[in-house]
């Protein structure tokens, strides 16, 4: 199917009092309408920035160079108006604290019925009944009640199902979800995740689902893009990802995941911190935690490298030394 977000060279850099701060580097990737995409990388890796980014939501010292092509429109270069009238409406968004993005001083209905308002021409009893079928699908119980409590009235798990709700109102193309079910407890974690397959299963909505947690990324992508300090360092399909992972970071993302059998501790976490954002070193940013790493590692970026099927990967570990191309390997 075709890609209904292209991101194309996206560099997202910071005016700060020490400069100029880059915290995504050069990066592609794009979301094939009604697909789930999978954007993984630890805390500070720029995942949250490139949401931003493509929302047109950075702070004001924020800038954004390359190319967001949403349905044949550059949103990096679209004027405010133009990015009010498709956020909310076309591109719709959750994220992590549903508090902060519900108004505790309005009713759950109200707040429902206000993204119709600004985006869909509709009567207020057809945004009412909307509103209350939107509840519905969401699985919360009463609806009709719901419309009148306000925010603090509600539990974490159905605060971030109205949340749900709400990006769903306008029947949006793409829904950015950043760290949707982090907030919440283990038993809840797994009915949003269900919520949210189901709706992208019954919706032509695509997902581009930002997590640090692989679990999630199990349970919802199809495929996955990691990133570590501010680049891509591999993307593949959901399968391959977890069967033959290329890069050593997500060797050790994987082997960090808790146990899904239910032991809850880490086994294995990865060495060492990711890099400040304005810290970057010559070479591969990974190679200070790498346990692979090569003199050439601290000397020379690799590209990201094509490998087999829709694979692909930025580590010298994939590539000949002399002009070869890519080669396919296997690393534990
Ligand atoms: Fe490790 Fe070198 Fe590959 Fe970087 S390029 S991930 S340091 S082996
Ligand atoms: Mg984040």
């Amino acid at each position: 199917s075709s890609p209904v977000l292209n991101v194309h060279r996206l560099k997202t850099a910071f005016a700060t009092d020490d400069g100029e701060v880059t915290v995504v580097n050069d990066i592609d990737f794009h979301v094939n309408a009604g697909e789930v995409l999978g954007i993984v990388g630890e805390s500070g890796c720029g995942k949250s920035v490139t949401s931003l980014s493509v929302m047109g939501l950075l702070p004001a010292n924020g800038k954004v160079h390359g190319d967001i092509v949403f349905k044949g429109e550059n949103l990096a270069r679209a004027s405010d108006q133009k990015m009010r009238s498709i956020r909310g409406n076309e591109i719709a968004m959750i994220f992590q604290e549903p508090m902060t993005s519900l108004n505790p001083v309005f009713t759950i209905g109200s707040q429902l019925i206000e993204a119709l308002k600004i985006h869909k021409k509709m009567s207020k009893k057809q945004a009412q009944q909307l509103a209350i079928a939107k509840l519905k699908e969401v699985g919360l119980p009463r609806a009709e009640e719901l419309m009148k409590d306000f925010p603090h009235q509600l539990s974490g798990g159905m605060r971030q199902r109205v949340m749900i709700a709400m990006a769903m109102m306008c029947s949006p193309q793409l829904l950015i979800a950043d760290e949707p079910t982090t907030a919440l407890d283990v038993t809840i974690q797994a009915q949003i995740l269900e919520l949210m397959t189901k709706l992208n299963s019954e919706t032509d909505t695509a997902i581009m689902m930002i997590t640090h947690d692989l679990g999630v990324v199990a349970e919802m992508c199809q495929r996955v893009v990691v990133m570590y300090a501010g680049k891509i360092v591999e993307e593949a399909d959901v399968v391959s990802l977890f069967k033959n992972p290329k890069h050593p970071y997500t060797v050790g993302l994987i082997r960090s995941v808790p146990d899904m059998r239910g032991k809850k501790e880490r086994l294995y976490s990865i060495p060492g911190n990711v890099p400040k954002p304005g810290s970057i070193q010559t070479g591969c940013q990974f190679a200070p935690r790498c346990e692979h790493a090569m003199e050439r590692c601290f000397q020379e970026t690799p590209e990201l490298t094509s490998l087999a099927e829709a694979q692909k990967v930025r580590c010298w570990l994939y590539v000949e030394s002399k002009g070869e191309g890519a080669v396919d390997r296997t690393i534990s």
